[in-house]
């Protein structure tokens, strides 16, 4: 009999051979049959009824489920009674030493606000909890929007979980990554595929949601950007309810970005933090109409007085060059960013800065995220390549407390993962070298052997 309170035995009752929850086994030696882990109840404190789960982790209430209603008191547009949640919001902050070290801060300087764990594997969910919420109050029946992929993915899934609405879904053509375009489709919502970009998309959903009376929930919904706040108290949450020295989050909708802004002046404004972080929104190269307009052409806020003639006579300019946004970051591969206000009062309340990096950085910070972390999509990992860039531009200290928002999972676009660690040089070319990327810095490619255990044993010895 075994002397620890949890043990492993063998699962043949003629057997039930009994090992230490330390020995590494995959079978019984003794019989050859699996083994399970093994519990001697006498010696461990068991509940005596279930709901005593109900009163030390409080799980039962979808209110203290939901990552985004158990902050409901700091977002209370709608009673509890009439909450939307699919257990939304359940994320990670991270400390993440190996890339701290590639951005250039010191060791637990770092840390990655994983939303790609949220059930549609985005941010977007925190938004989308909010805004069907919304849509339910209202009695709306039929909800739309126009995506670049996870806006889409979420709105399918509250739709098909909540059975609340139908999701009808505007998305430009060969513009979605299979990961995203599989959860629309699957989900069952309605898919408009519109040849032309996210842009164009974006511009007749508007039009036929008026027309039809559907329930908008693209970013331009403020309820949306409601929910996105939690991101922001949940980082605040895993520091323990210290102030960070920067947020960095990927801006394309640039709703995260004003989401965060508001968060942040809400909550000083009611005297619960003392100090408002630095914020830096990164926008891709290929898709860069913040930065143009805040750092090349002093775009502000301005108390609300920010220089519209300076915007139309930009997109002006952006359509007579026929310039279209194009990156591998799919998910910020916007030209005309709708929560462009909002972003603007967001960087003057948090002090904030706009950069923008390459396909090349991008996707080399993407490798460095994965190999040091949970992994994330291409447009994820632009905060981790804008946060370097600004550490090397002396505009983030190595001391400073930095916070990069991983906004999407890595499996939402295997296509760009795998081109990037392909041996296959043709595939490489295809999917990055188009975009003008020219190496894959830290691939970590496959080790080709021959089907020969001699060869294999040798391979591994080599590699690892
Ligand atoms: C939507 C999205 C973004 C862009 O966020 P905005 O709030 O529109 O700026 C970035 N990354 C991922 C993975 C997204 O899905």
């Amino acid at each position: 009999m075994a002397s620890q309170a949890a043990f492993q035995r063998c699962i043949s009752p003629g057997c039930a051979a009994t090992f230490d929850i330390t020995d590494v086994r995959v079978a019984c030696p003794r019989c050859g049959s699996l083994l399970d882990v093994a519990y001697d109840w006498q010696r461990v404190a068991v509940p005596d009824r279930l709901d005593y789960f109900d009163s030390v982790y409080s799980r039962a209430d979808p209110l203290r489920m939901s990552g985004v209603w158990r902050f409901w008191e700091l977002l209370p547009f709608a009673p509890r009674s009439s909450i939307v949640t699919v257990g939304e919001g359940q994320t990670l902050l991270q400390q993440a030493d190996a890339v701290a070290q590639y951005v250039g801060l010191r060791p637990g300087r770092l840390y990655l606000q994983y939303e790609g764990l949220n059930p549609s594997g985005s941010f977007k969910d925190n938004g989308m909890a909010a805004a069907f919420t919304h849509a339910r109050l209202v009695n709306a029946r039929r909800a739309a929007c126009a995506s670049t992929g996870n806006t889409s993915a979420s709105l399918a899934m509250y739709c098909s979980v909540t059975r609340l609405m139908k999701a009808v879904i505007f998305i430009g053509s060969g513009k979605i990554s299979y990961g995203k375009l599989s959860q629309a489709l699957d989900y069952g919502a309605l898919t408009v595929q519109i040849t032309g970009d996210f842009d164009d998309a974006m511009a007749r959903v508007r039009e036929a949601s008026g027309k039809l009376g559907m329930y908008l929930v693209n970013s331009v919904n403020p309820f949306r950007l409601e929910g996105q706040k939690t991101i922001m108290y949940r980082v605040l949450e895993g520091l323990r309810w210290e102030v960070p020295d920067w947020i960095v989050v990927p801006g394309g909708n640039l709703g995260n970005s004003s989401a965060f802004g508001k968060a942040f002046a809400e909550l000083f404004e009611l005297g619960l933090i003392p100090r408002i972080p630095r914020m830096a929104v990164i926008n891709a190269q290929g898709a860069d109409t913040l930065f143009q307009l805040v750092e090349l052409r002093r775009l502000a806020w301005n108390g609300g007085d920010f220089d519209q003639k300076l915007v139309s006579q930009f997109y002006a300019e952006m359509d007579a060059a026929q310039r279209r946004a194009s990156t591998i970051a799919s998910a910020i591969e916007i030209n005309r960013p709708v929560n462009l206000p909002k972003c603007l009062r967001a960087l003057e309340t948090c002090q904030g800065v706009v950069r923008c990096v390459s396909d090349q950085e991008i996707l080399d910070a993407k490798a460095k995220v994965g190999a040091g972390g949970m992994g994330c999509e291409p447009a994820s990992a632009a905060s981790v390549a804008g946060a370097k860039l600004l550490r090397q531009q002396g505009i983030i200290e190595p001391t400073d407390r930095v916070v990069c928002v991983l906004t999407g999972h890595l499996l939402k676009d295997p296509t760009a993962t795998v081109a990037y660690h392909t041996t296959d040089q043709k595939q490489f070319n295809e999917v990055l070298g188009a975009r003008g990327v020219r190496r894959a810095s830290f691939a970590n490619r496959a080790v080709v052997v021959r089907n020969d255990l001699e060869e294999i044993i040798r391979a591994i010895e080599l590699y690892s």
